[in-house]
């Protein structure tokens, strides 16, 4: 028997008719490309968008057509997104940390007619427009008198102001009557191997991740909030921020292009800020400038951190010296992106406050929508005993079960699992801590050595600026860790002065066969370390226990 409840799409259109509706004034404040503060509200955008739907159902956007942004975090970009979604076309974010042909490539998979993108970046598609044959336009999130001096041509044509689309079209368009699975976004993972992957999220599947983030436990946000994304909406969704913050009538303030410590400051004081969201390095430079101006934070309550693992030093900082609450999250194109995220049960938080905080650095627990599974590479499941460690598989409405184009094939194991690459432990209450990148994790005489683990610890040495392990090839052992370390401006440090800080810190066996001090680490297009070109750099090194 069917229940007899209404059947009400699931589209994230719905998202912003309800902000426009019951949180019309809230306010949304870009610092925007062009350099000043711009404030608007949910009703502008939401009226906004909407003419941008006719504009582009104008230039002949249909249901499932792929529409890219190439943006910054601003009031514009929300548009942009909401314009192209809510006539069921596909919002495709770029993420301009790619390399040229890595945008080239994704823009020619997607197929994207037209491409929305900030001033910042016409010369990113000035060197690779000519390669993308399937765009038609490219629109610029700015008015009319900031194109003149622009050459850059899209098929002969020149940019078009998103500003003269909104003012030439009118606000009357249907938004939704689509099924709630139709695709809403695109996003392509960033690729460590072979060529990027696009995740194709659907309405349902953005809606149902809004309500998994709303929850208490998860980002938690309220009608009274401030909030700042600085995590880009071109990567993961901004953690799906863009639609949480309407759905509940949140105050969004949008940082734009400028992310450095003073900059973020500023925002989060003039505007009342009192939540945010960023990855560790954003908070390292925030932390820097607050220590260095000896500034305090007079709003901000809390923070959530992800996309790499947080540093403990991070959350005492924002806890002891600025009173703010910091959660630590997991997650990844794939999966929405949130994944798991960690805040105290009541059993831990029984423990007391100095045994909360190794929970709080372990990335944490599934929220309601998500199932997690530990298996070792025949698929077997592993206990949660907070050691052993093994794949970490996830399952939900939120998680990918294909990617576009069915690249690679079926990525889903028998039980309809996706395997997420990462290798982490699971304790006895329940939190999930991340031990490697499969691919990164060390196998040395049969077991397995968390290369993060000992890159954390090394990273936390005052002389280092950056730390990477990886696994060297071993006659005897198969692989051993090899330390490399990027020292601070004007520092000296030696092989034994970092084995020493480590000793006691890390099982004996797991101690680097040597450490190495290098000019640079290179990082990825998503601010990670990139361990594919840090192998190829060493690929020919010889270990001296070898
Ligand atoms: P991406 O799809 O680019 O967002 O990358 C997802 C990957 O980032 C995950 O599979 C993890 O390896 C890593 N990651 C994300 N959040 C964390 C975290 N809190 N701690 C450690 N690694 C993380």
């Amino acid at each position: 028997m069917l229940g007899l409840m209404q059947n009400w799409p699931l589209t994230v259109d719905k998202i912003l008719d309800h902000a426009n509706r019951w949180y019309s004034g809230r306010e949304v404040v870009s610092r925007s490309v062009e350099g000043p503060i711009v404030r608007t509200n949910y009703a502008d955008i939401h009226n906004r968008a909407k003419r941008l739907s006719n504009a582009l159902l104008g230039m002949g956007i249909k249901t499932g057509d792929r529409v890219a942004t190439l943006a910054w975090n601003t009031g514009r970009h929300i548009e942009a997104w909401y314009g192209i979604m809510g006539i069921g076309a596909v919002c495709h974010t770029l993420n301009p940390r790619l390399f040229p042909e890595q945008l080239v490539y994704i823009i020619n998979h997607a197929e994207d007619r037209i491409i929305f993108t900030d001033l910042t970046f016409l010369p990113v598609l000035e060197g690779i427009i000519d390669q993308c044959p399937t765009v038609e336009h490219i629109v610029v999130l700015t008015d009319e008198s900031e194109l003149k001096n622009v050459t850059l041509r899209c098929k002969g044509k020149p940019c078009l102001a998103m500003e003269s689309l909104i003012d030439q079209h009118h606000a009357e368009v249907v938004w939704g009557g689509f099924d709630e699975n139709t695709a809403a976004g695109l996003c392509y993972t960033s690729g460590t191997t072979g060529n990027p992957k696009g995740v194709l999220y659907s309405h349902r599947s953005n809606y149902l991740h809004t309500l998994v983030g709303l929850q208490t436990d998860v980002l938690g946000l309220s009608a009274r909030d401030v909030i700042l994304p600085v995590v880009p909406m071109f990567h993961a969704n901004a953690w799906g921020i863009a639609f949480a913050a309407p759905a509940v009538g949140s105050k969004l303030v949008m940082p734009g292009s400028k992310m450095d410590g003073q900059s973020i400051f500023e925002l989060l004081e003039t505007e009342g800020v009192t939540f945010s969201a960023a990855v560790p390095t954003v908070w390292q430079m925030l932390l820097q400038h607050l220590q260095s101006t000896n500034s305090k934070l007079t709003t901000l309550k809390r923070v959530v951190i992800g996309g790499s693992a947080c540093p403990e030093a991070i959350i005492r900082a924002f806890g002891d010296d600025y009173g703010v609450d910091v959660t630590h999250a997991w997650g990844m194109t794939e999966t929405s992106p949130l994944g798991t995220i960690s805040r105290p049960t009541a059993d831990v938080e029984a423990l007391g406050p100095d045994e909360v905080i190794p929970f709080k650095l372990k990335q944490g627990r599934a929220p309601v929508g998500i199932e997690l599974k530990l298996t070792n590479d025949e698929g077997r499941e592993l206990p949660h005993d907070g050691t052993t460690f093994g794949r970490l598989k996830i399952r939900g409405a939120t998680i990918a079960s294909a990617y576009f184009k069915q690249e690679g094939g079926n990525i889903l194991d028998e039980e309809g699992f996706f395997d997420t690459g990462d290798v982490s432990t699971i304790d006895q209450y329940g939190f999930m801590q991340i031990t490697d990148r499969a691919k990164d994790v060390i196998k040395s005489g049969g077991e397995w050595i968390s290369s993060i683990e000992i890159e954390n610890i090394a990273a936390g040495h005052p002389k280092s600026a950056l730390a990477a392990v990886i696994g060297i090839a071993h006659p005897k052992w198969d692989e051993r860790p090899l330390l490399l370390v990027k020292l601070r401006e004007g520092q000296t440090s030696t092989k034994e002065e970092y084995l020493a800080y480590l000793e006691g810190k890390i099982a004996k066996w797991w101690t680097p066969d040597d450490v190495v001090f290098v000019d640079d680490i290179p990082l990825g297009a998503t601010g990670k370390i990139d361990k594919k070109i840090l192998r190829q750099q060493f690929e020919s090194y010889r270990l001296p226990t070898a």
